[in-house]
């Protein structure tokens, strides 16, 4: 593994960032503060801003409106919207999951359709894998799809739909065939949304939000030309999607984490503890430093995974490893964050006494959801266990 960057990258890196530091929308620390449909069309323009200036898809192929750049290339540039503070793209799973699904898998006819819309945010993409029965175990899904003439016709109900409520297309797993082993009889489907029969609802989270969704699927009619990969493969399209999700989703984290270390390290020399800063409390040292090398780790980590996938093209089951250390790594930052803020910290935005505007309190909350998302804690370890240490499989 080489940690340098080469020349080509450093220049891409050095554009990018002048970029940055002169598009950068300023007002996203208000926009934040407003409702999630707000935000949400705040990001739409912004993703299509670095479209139209050639920063969506750094390393998709040109011809479908990407750089055609490398992996690290891509890399680089999580990691530089973050260094810039910049707000998030609005398509997080159509540019971090489905799209890459589409270049894999999809037809010519398929791609030339659907990634430059993407990349623009013209039309955004959620992931319809989840059902109330399957979760952990995906292959034991229960929504249909019955072949008529040249259409599948849906039926069946999906839950957890992440941004369910902005979508104008679903990656949507299905069983075509109830006859054969579980995982033999599925097939990936693209739905239009504002197709008849799809009834999206909102679910709250504790943090008050509703980032998701419950969607049901009664005779909705999908064309056979939407089907991606093959009938009765949808099993392998999935995985290819997931190993995308705990493979190079989190790119840009570790910045962030960092970000936050820094902020609170910085409330740590300020807020006083027992008539003195809270950092002279060598419990509370410990505690800060502790975190910073696991922030550095993960750091090496990932350029290391990077760097392996870089040379395969693919992510594999290892990613399951980066998955695991920045879901817990959040959960362990952000419990250490309410026990140095004490009841502050606790406040949100609501609340004039609130620190960061309540980023804290929300950040706290939010990460409970890490260790779920994108499979489970339990679930890596036993894809590490098997895929990656050859232990027998767990049932
Ligand atoms: C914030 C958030 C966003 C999400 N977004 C999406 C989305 O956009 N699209 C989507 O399709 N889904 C989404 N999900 C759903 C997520 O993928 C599932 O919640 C997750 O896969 C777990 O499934 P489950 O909730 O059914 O729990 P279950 O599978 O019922 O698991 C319950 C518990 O049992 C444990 N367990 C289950 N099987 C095993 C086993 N074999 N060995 C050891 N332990 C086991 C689990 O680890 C867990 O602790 C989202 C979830 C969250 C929290």
């Amino acid at each position: 593994m080489d940690l340098n960057l080469t020349t080509d990258e450093l220049q891409f890196r050095d554009e990018l960032r002048a970029w940055l530091a002169s598009n950068v929308p300023e007002e996203w620390d208000e926009v934040r503060e407003e409702s999630l449909e707000e935000r949400f069309d705040f990001l739409k323009s912004w993703q299509r801003k670095l479209y139209e200036a050639g920063w969506a898809g750094i390393s998709w192929p040109k011809e479908y409106g990407g750089r055609g750049a490398s992996l690290m290339e891509q890399v680089i540039f999580w990691q530089e919207m973050a260094q810039a503070g910049a707000p998030p793209m609005a398509n997080v799973l159509g540019l971090g999951i489905i799209g890459p699904t589409i270049i894999a898998f999809g037809t010519e006819a398929q791609k030339k359709r659907f990634l430059k819309k993407i990349l623009s945010a013209e039309e955004i993409w959620c992931q319809g894998f989840s059902e109330p029965n399957a979760g952990s175990d995906l292959a034991s899904l229960q929504t249909e799809a019955r072949l008529d003439g040249t259409h599948y016709i849906v039926n069946g109900q999906k839950v957890w739909t992440s941004y369910g409520w902005a979508a104008d297309w679903c990656e949507l797993v299905v069983r075509t065939d109830p006859n054969v082993p579980k995982h033999k009889g599925l097939t990936v489907l693209m739905v239009e949304m504002k197709t008849p029969g799809v009834d999206v609802r909102p679910l709250r989270q504790m943090t008050g939000e509703t980032e998701f969704n419950e969607v049901f699927f009664r005779d909705v009619r999908v064309p056979v030309e939407n089907v991606v990969g093959k009938v009765n493969d949808g099993w392998d399209v999935a995985i290819g999607t997931l190993m995308h999700e705990r493979g190079t989703f989190g790119a840009g984290l570790q910045i962030i984490y960092k970000r936050n270390m820094d902020r609170l390290i910085e409330l740590a020399r300020t807020l006083r503890r027992n008539g003195q800063p809270a950092a002279q409390d060598p419990l509370v040292r410990q505690k800060l430093a502790q975190c910073y090398a696991e922030i550095e780790i993960m750091r090496l980590n990932q350029m290391r995974a990077f760097s392996r996938i870089s040379a395969t093209g693919v992510p594999g089951p290892e990613g399951s490893i980066m998955k695991i250390f920045w879901s817990e790594l959040n959960q362990r930052f952000q419990q250490i964050a309410q026990e140095l803020l004490g009841p502050f910290g606790q406040l949100t935005s609501a609340d004039s006494y609130a620190i960061d505007n309540g980023a804290w309190s929300y950040g706290y909350l939010r990460s409970r959801g890490n260790t779920i998302e994108a499979g489970t804690s339990e679930i890596q370890r036993n894809i590490i266990g098997h895929f990656v240490l050859g232990l027998p499989r767990s049932y």
